[in-house]
């Protein structure tokens, strides 16, 4: 932690105190160089809730799967790695903040897909792809009509 008066950064704890039931802690602190004390508060970050799949079971958000298909699908596309943990990071950041105890585990691929509509037609289609191939093919299909993209029938 960084002094907020001299912005040096050996800063020292000198006294920690739970508040709120545990949920958060108010540290005093003390620079070591300028002696200024100051406050500050720890708290939890709120955690990403299961999903839920379509058939009802529950699974953890795994972000190393995202990240895998994610690359997969951006392979020889003008899409760099930093624009690939962008859209990892703000799918966490969505589900984070998902207003629910739990989120259907369809939204990470809906909303990947969308983010990658955004940024190239070709990632866009690899992801949204694999994402439905097992899933659910009528709603790709369904998807790449309404956006009208044009793939040729694999064979
Ligand atoms: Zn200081």
């Amino acid at each position: 932690m960084i002094c907020p008066q001299c912005s040096d950064s050996e800063t020292k704890v000198i006294d920690s105190r739970l508040q709120l039931e545990g949920q958060s802690v108010r540290r005093r602190r003390k620079c070591e160089k300028c002696e200024f004390r100051f406050t500050t508060h720890e708290k939890i970050v709120h955690q990403i809730p299961p999903l839920v799949k379509a058939d009802g079971r529950r699974e953890t958000f795994n972000k190393e799967k995202v990240l895998k298909g994610l690359k997969k699908a951006c392979q020889k596309t003008d899409i760099s790695s930093s624009q690939i943990d962008d859209v990892v990071e703000s799918l966490e950041g969505m589900l984070r903040d998902y207003p629910a105890k739990e989120v259907p585990s369809k939204l990470i691929g809906e909303y990947v897909t969308e983010k990658l509509r955004q940024l190239d037609p070709v990632a866009y289609v690899r992801f949204a792809s694999f994402y439905w191939n097992f899933n659910d093919i009528e709603g790709f299909v369904t998807s790449l009509k309404n956006n009208e993209i044009e793939v040729s029938t694999r064979t």
